[in-house]
């Protein structure tokens, strides 16, 4: 029998450390599904398929992974899918809180799937995609925290202000 995980999340846009965790998840599963949500009530900065396509693009050395969107509940697409297993990361015992209640939820829901944390690597514990995205804004260097596909996106999404000298 195939051991498939989904490994489900916003990816807005997806970092080294999201890399970081499919990677070692596809090490141990036969198949590991990278699912996008595409979530209406909340504005993202890049679309469904802007954030499928860095996914691929981020991912395509790992020949057993696909990259899927999905929208609505996890559980729903879990049984589309047919697996069993949630992966999610954890960074910081801050994330751990957020983890649990949901993969309650999710057991609440869907009593036969199950959710495996993966603990991330110690470089990667303060990357969020919101936090790469501040950083960016604000002129930091953020070339070793995303794939270079993400950064080329968003340089072209919001490009380096240009200084104006003294008129
Ligand atoms: P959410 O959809 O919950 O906002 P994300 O889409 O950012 O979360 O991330 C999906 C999953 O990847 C979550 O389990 C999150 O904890 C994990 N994750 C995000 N960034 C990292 C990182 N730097 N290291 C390890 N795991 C991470």
């Amino acid at each position: 029998m195939i051991q498939r995980a989904v490994y489900p999340g916003s990816f807005d846009p997806i970092t080294n450390g999201h890399i970081y965790i499919a990677e070692r998840a596809a090490s141990i599963f036969d198949e590991l599904v990278v699912g996008v949500l595409e979530n209406r009530s909340k504005t993202c900065t890049f679309n469904i398929d802007e954030r499928q396509a860095m996914n691929r693009e981020a991912l395509s050395h790992l020949p057993n992974v696909r990259v899927k969107s999905f929208e609505g509940l996890l559980v729903d697409f879990m049984r589309a899918e047919q697996c069993r297993v949630i992966i999610r990361g954890l960074r910081a015992l801050s994330d751990f809180e957020y983890e649990f209640q949901l993969a309650l939820m999710n057991r609440q829901l869907a009593p036969e799937i199950e959710t495996f944390f993966i603990v991330t690597d110690a470089k990667y514990s303060y990357l969020s995609s919101r936090s790469i995205k501040e950083v960016f804004h604000f002129g930091g260097s953020i070339q070793d925290m995303v794939p270079p596909g993400v950064y080329r996106r968003l340089r072209e999404r919001f490009p380096p202000k240009t200084i104006k000298g003294p008129q």
